[in-house]
């Protein structure tokens, strides 16, 4: 699960990590209000007007609507409110969203933290997450603060610093001490980023993340280091224990008909192909989609039923299947191992009953118990349905419909 800024600052601040302070509205008024309670803690007038939504590259984006740019600097109360309303409810386009971008219903208001001083600010970059291979977590860090990580991957890869840790021992003091260093950090700096690493490492671990990164880290011109941006991925499979960070998702952002799908208990993600597919377990589901690619086709998603593919659930996945246009075929392919095949031809028979006409070929490939009855069940049907008992010949039949 994603969260927006102001909820990873919010959880970063809980963590003891010091972050760029604001307050988060949906109306420009309120902006107005929250600005000015805000300029009596922080002690600035100045503040960067900043759009809530799931995906980065915000800054440079363009809101479609007004031309703003989704992050912006109001120098002083007076600009806060054209500053808001140039930004919320429009549709911000950046590099990580489609054309249609992205619509924003919050903003936050932040302090200024670019006020000129002893030092230039300086920007770092800085991210936790989970290294599969070597089954470790890391610290990916650069100097170069501020722009797109991959740009700086690419053209200037020597400034990217990995700093493994081990989750049985945590980061180690002279790890924390070695990331300040390799940044440049010398007195009141050094020791700010020596915190600053070890309590956004406790925030990645704490709350169970499966990514914290922070982009840009800022050196303040008066030596402070805060999180001035961040983008935080939750482990799905652990928000149960975290029911107050559960609360913070934002269905808005997601794609509806995933977010249907999981509400029916359905394993389901979208894909931009021609061919729908219905397998019981993920594994068999990747081979599935495999199989799709090599008869031509493009599986438009992925979906999991899970155990029970009785008829009720099967119509489910079916309607939710065919919500995408693009849908020219539908392939199911389920393995009767818990549940009986029979039982699930019987299902895919109800549901098409009951759903009437299913306007594009059914292709069902059936095994396990009970296969052979579950083919002759399709067969005697009459319905625009396929049977097969190869996974082959299923493959074949694809590449037929969709000729
Ligand atoms: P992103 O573009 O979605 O990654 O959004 P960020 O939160 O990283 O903000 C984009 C850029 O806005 C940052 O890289 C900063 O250069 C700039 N920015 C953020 N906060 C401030 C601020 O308080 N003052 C000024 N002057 N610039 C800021
Ligand atoms: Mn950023």
């Amino acid at each position: 699960m994603n969260l927006h800024e102001y909820q990873g600052k919010s959880i970063l601040e809980s963590f003891g990590v010091a972050i760029q302070r604001g307050v988060v509205v949906d109306n420009a008024a309120e902006a107005v209000e929250k600005a000015k309670e805000l300029s009596k803690s922080t002690g600035t007038e100045w503040f960067v007007v900043k759009a809530q939504i799931h995906a980065g590259g915000r800054g440079k984006g363009l809101v479609t609507e007004t031309q703003s740019h989704g992050v912006v600097l109001a120098k002083g109360i007076d600009f806060v409110k054209e500053k808001a309303e140039g930004i919320l409810g429009g549709h911000l386009v950046t590099k990580q969203t489609n054309e249609k971008g992205k619509k924003v219903n919050r903003v936050l208001i932040a302090e200024d933290v670019y006020y000129p001083g002893d030092s230039e600010p300086s920007e770092f970059y800085m991210s936790v997450l989970l290294d599969r291979e070597k089954e470790q977590n890391m610290i990916v860090y650069s100097t170069e603060g501020g722009m797109d990580i991959e740009t700086v991957a690419e053209e200037t890869p020597h400034l990217i610093y990995k700093e493994a840790v081990d989750p049985k021992v945590g980061l180690q003091g002279f790890q924390a001490r070695r990331i300040a260093f390799n940044l440049g950090l010398s007195g009141t700096a050094f020791k700010g980023m020596t915190k600053f690493v070890n309590s956004l490492y406790n925030a990645y671990v704490g709350c169970d993340a499966s990514m914290f990164e922070i982009n840009p880290v800022l050196k303040t011109s008066d030596d402070k280091i805060i999180a001035v941006d961040a983008k935080v991925t939750l482990d799905d499979n652990a928000l149960y224990r975290h029911k107050d960070y559960a609360a913070m998702r934002d269905v808005s952002e997601e794609d509806p008909i995933e977010v249907e799908a999981g509400d029916a208990g359905l394993n389901f993600v979208n894909l931009d192909g021609n061919v729908g597919c219905m397998v019981n377990g993920a594994g068999l589901a990747m081979a599935t989609m495999d199989i799709i690619k090599l008869s031509g086709g493009n599986p438009a998603n992925f979906l999991d039923v899970g155990g029970t593919a009785d008829a009720e659930r099967v119509e489910k996945a079916f309607r939710i299947i065919l919500k995408d246009d693009n849908v020219k075929a539908i392939l199911v392919n389920i393995f009767g191992g818990i549940v009986r095949c029979d039982r699930v031809a019987q299902g895919i028979v109800d549901a098409y009953k009951n759903m009437g006409e299913i306007p594009v070929p059914i292709i069902v490939r059936l095994q396990g118990t009970n296969a052979v009855e579950a083919k002759a069940l399709i067969d005697a049907s009459g319905l625009n349905v396929h049977s097969a008992v190869l996974l082959q010949e299923a493959a074949d039949l694809v590449a037929d419909v969709l000729k």
